[in-house]
């Protein structure tokens, strides 16, 4: 439902600094003409749960959660979406007045409305390489699988977490997995970067071959973290590449809607974005 009475929300994180979601929802509300207050909270990272209760005490409405607190958010929702049961992490609360917690995911989509809509890419029937097995590829895989590719390989610098994953999504899709030291023959349609190596600045160790030659690579990081994977995706002759921006702004924009009934327009804010990480 339409709510248009001003409202508190807020993205909680450990570190939190760096967020651009405050400056992207505070967006979406001049766009949609609502009165929003959004701010970002540094959680210590043994008192998400504390913080959280505070901030809904408080009259917060709704919740963004990033690093390290989506799965304890899934253990601490009261009811969730079905994409956040098979995630098992919740990125998006709704923070209900009788004190109750609705628990969403909206990762998957989001990653999946950047390919499809504003990449123009075709999943269906492709070849796929998910590289990381964390959070990240948890929330993506179930939508990266309901878009029907012919397979999803999963490969993980711990083989046995990749395995893991394979095994819980089999009934949804064909899915294998193994170390990354073991890929199986490309080339690949789309390569997809699900893991946290560029934040350190450096890239997951990937075997040499040119099994992302022709393909389409995508970094879910942003910014300078997704630079070490684009400039080895562009020396293997990728067909082309790109940062996670978009489905940082398309994951918004999912959140967006559930809390105020309404979904943003996200093209101007992704370019705005590309342009230059603005000032929180
Ligand atoms: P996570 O749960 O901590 O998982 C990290 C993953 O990266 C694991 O698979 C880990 O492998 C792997 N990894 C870490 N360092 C590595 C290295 N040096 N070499 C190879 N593999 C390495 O993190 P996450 O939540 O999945 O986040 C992953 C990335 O997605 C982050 O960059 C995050 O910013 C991005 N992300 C973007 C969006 C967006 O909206 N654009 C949304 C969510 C996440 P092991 O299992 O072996 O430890």
């Amino acid at each position: 439902m339409a709510d248009a009475a001003p409202g508190r929300y807020a993205v909680f994180g450990n570190p939190i600094a760096h967020s651009r979601s405050p400056w992207i929802h505070r967006r979406f509300a001049a766009q949609t003409g609502r009165r929003v207050d959004y701010e970002a909270i540094l959680a210590p990272r043994d008192g998400f749960a504390a913080a959280l209760e505070a901030f809904h005490r408080a009259g917060g409405r709704g919740a963004n959660v990033t690093l390290p607190f989506k799965e304890e958010a899934w253990r601490l929702a009261d009811e969730c979406s079905a994409r956040a049961r098979r995630a098992r992490a919740v990125n998006t609360l709704v923070l209900r007045a009788d004190g109750t917690r609705f628990g969403d995911n909206t990762d998957g989509a989001g990653l999946l409305r950047d390919l499809s809509v504003n990449l123009g890419l075709e999943l269906a029937g492709g070849r796929i390489l998910l590289l990381g097995a964390g959070g990240a590829a948890r929330g993506v895989l179930g939508p990266l699988l309901e878009a029907g590719p012919a397979r999803v390989h999963i490969a993980n610098r711990t083989a046995e977490r990749a395995r893991a994953l394979a095994g819980e999504f089999a009934p949804s899709g064909a899915v294998s997995a193994g170390g990354l030291d073991a890929l199986p023959q490309g080339p690949f349609d789309l390569v997809l970067n699900a893991t946290s190596a560029g934040v350190g600045g450096t890239l997951p160790p990937l075997p040499p071959g040119r099994w992302a030659a022709g393909a389409f690579c995508y970094d879910l990081a942003y910014g300078p973290a997704a630079r070490p994977f684009l400039d080895w995706a562009k020396a293997q002759g990728a067909r082309d590449a790109s940062d996670g921006t978009g489905m940082l702004v398309e994951q918004a924009a999912e959140s967006f809607a559930l809390w105020h009934g309404v979904r943003p327009q996200t093209t101007e804010i992704i370019a705005a974005l590309r342009r230059g990480m603005p000032a929180v």
